[in-house]
């Protein structure tokens, strides 16, 4: 876990540090103009003053201001060849500290000379030149407040103690004037100093957060960047999968013409083959000849079923099936299915049982051909795959669900062998017969692709539950025909008291 308290004492120290780093760097830059403003002035002085103070005391003064600049400037150098690291900035800020003490003392002892002179323009002509370079020093040295101290204090200390010991009133004036003088310029120093250190760490602040920013603009550069070679791959992506769907929409519309127009071509042949199959299982006495015969229809019936299946596929994968819909009675829908499903579950050894509801079931709004169609081949089915001597039972019921879809539900239960639960997902796929594909059981394995689609288009659906070993039970939910349903629930109130009155 990091901690905040210490990173955020850090982070001070460290800008604190960099603070005082930009300061001496300050303080170092002012070097070339207080040297040059330093060595003009005490020229001036000197030449001004050269017959009233021995050369001896003159050449002094100069010496020990020659050491002083020429140390000022060598300590620039050394600074400017190699900037210090934060750690050494301390040492760099005394070093110049004690070269800028040698001009405080370079100024006191020049004091000492040159006022000593007691000529009234003199001691004037000192006294401004004193309070000048006191002032002047504040602009170069207030940065670090202890290098300005040991330029300003030494300077008019000297001058004031001077003054004193002149005794004369205009010394004692100035001397008072000096001390003012000296109590502003520290104040001033302390001022400015604030002044300026509050200035470099805005500035350094300022620099913080350009650099963030530019950070911050390179980051989101970048990000943009990357969106937009995203969106370009998923533009790309997008405009290949369009690409693939309409390729796929065209093999698919081409498979269904094909698969089409070859049942159409198919079925006319196969009826003239089924035609005079018939005609020569009525005429032919020979039984090995009818035994022929048999198969013969019987593979045609087969061929004619699939035939008739694929072109129904082809049919509604082209959005040409029509359906009718219309109100009809389910159980006369189931009684027809039944019927027509007897033979092929007498022939399987099936028993077909159908549980008749006690009270009416509504109407339903439906095709009822293809209604008819579907529940066909649900039976066929339970009867295919069912164990000998099984069962198949029908069920009906109006399902519970919201009032604007209402649902009638037919269900088709059988005691057969039941469907694996990894092939649930594939029992709607057309064409695919799971298990039986090799099996002696007839079948094209797109019965229940059909029925899932006309189910669709007449708005209802179909589903199924089954376990291996269990048998199946498949459902199909048709929608209620609500009008006519209330219609017919009025015609029977109707009929109720005349059957009394009777
Ligand atoms: P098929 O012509 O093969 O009967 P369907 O589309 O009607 O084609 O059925 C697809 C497959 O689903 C069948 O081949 C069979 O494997 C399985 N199936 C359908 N109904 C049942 C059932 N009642 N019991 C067991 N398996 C079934």
């Amino acid at each position: 876990m990091v901690d905040i308290a210490k990173q955020s004492a850090d982070d001070k120290t460290n800008s604190e540090g960099q603070i005082f780093a930009e300061q001496i760097r300050l303080l170092y830059d002012s070097t070339y103009l207080a040297c040059f403003v330093q060595a003009v002035v005490i020229s001036t002085l000197t030449l001004a003053l050269r017959d009233f103070v021995p050369t001896a005391h003159i050449m002094a003064v100069l010496a020990l201001f020659a050491v002083a600049i020429l140390s000022r400037l060598y300590l620039k150098y050394r600074y400017q060849k190699s900037p210090p690291s934060q750690g050494e900035v301390k040492k760099w800020a005394d070093l110049y500290t004690v070269s800028v003490a040698f001009n405080g003392l370079g100024w006191m002892i020049a004091a000492y000379v040159f006022i000593s002179t007691s000529e009234p323009t003199n001691l004037v002509f000192t006294a401004l030149v004193l309070g000048g370079i006191s002032s002047g020093g504040l602009i170069s040295l207030a940065t670090h407040l202890p290098s300005y101290y040991v330029l300003m204090f030494p300077t008019m200390l000297g001058g004031i103690g001077l003054y004193l010991q002149n005794g004369t009133s205009i010394s004692l004036y100035t001397a008072a004037l000096g001390f003012l003088l000296m109590i502003f310029l520290f104040v001033s120093a302390k001022r400015l100093n604030a002044l300026l250190v509050s200035n470099i760490s805005l500035s350094l602040e300022y620099k913080f957060l350009f650099s963030d920013l530019a950070k911050e603009k390179s980051n989101t550069d970048a990000l943009n960047e990357n969106l937009k070679s995203e969106v370009s791959e998923r533009r790309l992506a997008e405009d290949k999968s369009r690409h693939a769907m309409e390729q796929a929409e065209m093999a698919n519309n081409a498979k269904s013409d094909f698969l089409s127009s070859m049942s159409h071509e198919l079925r006319t042949p196969l009826n003239a083959i089924m035609g005079y199959g018939q005609l020569l299982e009525h005429t032919s006495k020979d039984l090995k000849q009818s035994k022929y015969v048999d198969e013969i229809l019987r593979g045609g019936r087969h061929l004619l079923t699939l035939i008739n299946q694929v072109l129904d596929l082809a049919k509604i994968e082209q959005r040409q099936m029509e359906i009718s819909i219309a109100s009809a009675k389910p159980e006369e829908i189931i009684d027809d299915a039944i019927a027509m499903a007897e033979i092929q579950a007498i022939s399987h050894g099936i028993k077909i049982k159908f549980h008749r509801p006690k009270k009416d079931v509504p109407l339903i709004k439906v095709d009822q051909t293809r209604v008819l169609q579907v529940l066909l081949n649900i039976l066929s089915n339970a009867i295919k795959y069912n164990v000998p001597d099984g069962q198949v039972t029908v069920s009906i019921k109006e399902i519970e669900a919201k009032p604007s879809s209402q649902f009638v539900r037919i269900t088709v239960a059988d005691t057969g062998k039941g469907i694996p639960a990894d092939s649930h997902d594939e029992i709607f796929e057309p064409f695919n017969r799971l298990a039986y594909q090799s099996s002696s059981i007839e079948g094209s394995g797109i019965g229940l692709s059909i029925c899932k689609l006309l189910m669709e288009l007449m708005d209802g659906k179909i589903d199924f539950q089954s376990s291996e070993g269990e048998g199946s039970v498949f459902w199909i939910d048709l929608p209620i025909d609500l009008d006519g349903f209330e219609a017919q629930q009025a015609s029977d109130q109707e009929k109720a008291p005349k059957k009394l009155r009777g």
